[in-house]
């Protein structure tokens, strides 16, 4: 059962002033001293005050570079203090959360590996019981939804108002053209239950590629989210962890300059403007594509089938059993039965002449 959550829009935790996006970056990982405070200073002089760093990193393979641990908070506390920044760093166990209220860490964000694993989530809620930090949860590396609004309850049930949710995509087993698998209707399934609730994105983990960051961050600004939090680093090609994917500052302070922002338009009391809708349409019709594409490959094997044992193609009865069962379920989305019938004798007809072609041999050999 959706419980609702009582969040403080991003805008009055005191870090980001108007106009959007909201900007957290930093390095992957917090690597020496000299790193931090040229990354921070680089950053500062783009404008950007909110510093992010990875102090314990939860990597997928033992042996790869794990972080320095609470020893680096020391020189995101000095990059702080020199700097006038607000930093930030991700918590993965109550230990975490100590370490950071120590240093004066002013945001503390779950990391996906995290907010997968409700004991852990309901740990650190229970440290940051009455503090009045500010969290960020990632989503989980799943397109769970219930997992992730799970873990936001967890950490409002500890009294925690000052919360957001970061998307930065979900494990993909298919090759893609980003290292996660946006997947937008999560986010925009998120942000349709709880408006409230300020949302992020992480193009960085989601590109996997410094190439793509723009265009993620652009895509996040028009489906209307308030912050982007994005890797930065010195000297990216010699980074640790997430070399591929780390702008400098420089670079990072021309991408936010090229970011096209979308202005609310008033005449839409629910705060969504025409481009932000227009934007999920298109989240929207790509799925329905890809949907398309997999019934498809479907079946195209069916047809494989088919010629393997010699059925016909066309079976009456399968098909319009098929039909009357869509009609009914279309009631509960709302859709007039006349549209059901002609979209779905489209796709029957394309599929019949996909397997048409397998059979004649027209269409090559299916795996
Ligand atoms: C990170 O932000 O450095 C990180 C590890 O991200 P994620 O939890 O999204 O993998
Ligand atoms: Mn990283």
């Amino acid at each position: 059962m959706a419980k609702t959550l009582d969040t403080v829009p991003v805008w009055d935790w005191g870090f980001f002033t108007e106009p959007k996006p909201c900007v957290i970056a930093g390095p992957c990982s917090a690597e020496t001293e000299e790193q931090v405070m040229a990354t921070a200073k680089g950053l500062v002089e783009q404008g950007i005050h909110m510093f992010r760093a990875g102090i314990w990193k939860p990597r997928t393979h033992p042996g790869c570079f794990e972080g320095v641990g609470a020893p680096a908070l020391k020189w995101m506390q000095k990059a702080k203090q020199e700097y006038g920044l607000k930093i930030c760093t991700e918590v993965a166990s109550e230990k975490h959360v100590y370490e950071c209220l120590k240093y004066g860490v002013d945001l503390v964000w779950l990391g996906a590996r995290t907010t997968g694993n409700p004991f852990l989530v309901q740990e650190i809620a229970d440290a940051l019981r009455d503090t009045d930090i500010p969290v960020l949860v990632k989503n989980p590396m799943n397109p769970d939804l219930d997992l992730w609004i799970g873990a936001l309850e967890r950490l409002n049930g500890a009294g925690i108002k000052k919360l957001g949710a970061i998307q930065r995509g979900f494990t993909s087993y298919e090759k893609i053209r980003y290292r996660n698998n946006p997947q937008w209707q999560v986010a925009v399934e998120l942000r349709s239950r709880y408006p409230e609730l300020s949302i992020f994105t992480d193009p960085s983990h989601l590109a996997g590629k410094r190439d793509y960051i723009q265009e993620l961050s652009q895509r996040s600004l028009d489906l209307g989210f308030e912050g982007l939090m994005i890797e930065s680093h010195c000297n990216p090609v010699c980074a640790l962890s997430d070399a591929g994917q780390q702008l400098t500052p420089e670079a990072l302070g021309e991408l936010l300059a090229s970011l096209v922002v979308r202005t609310p338009e008033p005449a839409l009391a629910n705060k969504e403007t025409i481009d932000q809708l227009r934007a999920q349409i298109d989240v929207i019709d790509e799925n329905l594509l890809h949907t398309l594409g997999q019934r498809m490959k479907v079946s195209r094997q069916i047809g494989q089938y088919k010629k393997e044992n010699n059925v016909a193609i066309v079976q009456a009865s399968r098909w319009d059993s098929l039909l009357a069962n869509m009609v009914e379920k279309s009631k509960a989305y709302n859709l007039p039965e006349e549209f059901v019938r002609d979209v779905f004798n489209a796709i029957h007809e394309a599929s019949v002449q996909v397997q048409n072609e397998i059979l004649s041999g027209e269409q090559p050999e299916q795996k």
